[in-house]
């Protein structure tokens, strides 16, 4: 093994092969140092802000990495569909489902951080006709439900 790929996180082949295909698609390259960027978001499977994101990196790979750096490799990924950017809370998550381009909307959990990602075409369709009826032209539709994920409700009345 060599060493770089012995310092990304572990990585599922089923989300190795979507990023690759996501990538592909797109005419992009999808190199070790991306990868690993999304290898990192996808092992630690909850929103990172970009600071706790290079924290995670730095640790991983023993070594500083230029935050700069970082923030490409997130446009890039972002740009790819394969990672998304809560702008409410400023941090980023990879997408459970890359396989194809889509508006997001978002469950956010103020109590434990964690992010569910929905499709509701159903929602999608509203928002596209309440654009249309006011003659509005969007650009992104993307929604942010902040509040208590199912757990956390539980939690709170156990
Ligand atoms: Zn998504
Ligand atoms: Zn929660």
């Amino acid at each position: 093994m060599d060493r770089r790929s012995a310092r990304a996180a572990p990585l599922a082949a089923k989300w190795r092969k979507l990023a690759k295909q996501r990538c592909a698609e797109k005419g992009a390259r999808l190199t070790p140092a991306r990868m690993a960027v999304y290898a990192e978001m996808r092992a630690c499977g909850r929103p990172l802000s970009a600071y706790e994101l290079i924290a995670l990196l730095e640790q991983r790979q023993q070594r500083k990495v230029a935050p700069l750096t970082v923030y490409r490799h997130l446009d890039f990924l972002m740009r790819t569909g394969l990672v998304h950017r809560l702008q409410s809370v400023k941090t980023y998550f990879a997408c459970d489902h890359p396989d194809h381009a889509h508006e997001s909307q978002f469950l956010l959990c103020d109590s434990c951080g964690q992010v569910d990602e929905v499709e509701s075409s159903g929602l999608e369709t509203l928002l596209a006709q309440i654009a249309d009826e006011r003659g509005f032209r969007p650009d992104n539709a993307v929604v942010e439900v902040k509040g208590m994920c199912g757990t956390c409700v539980v939690g709170e009345h156990a």
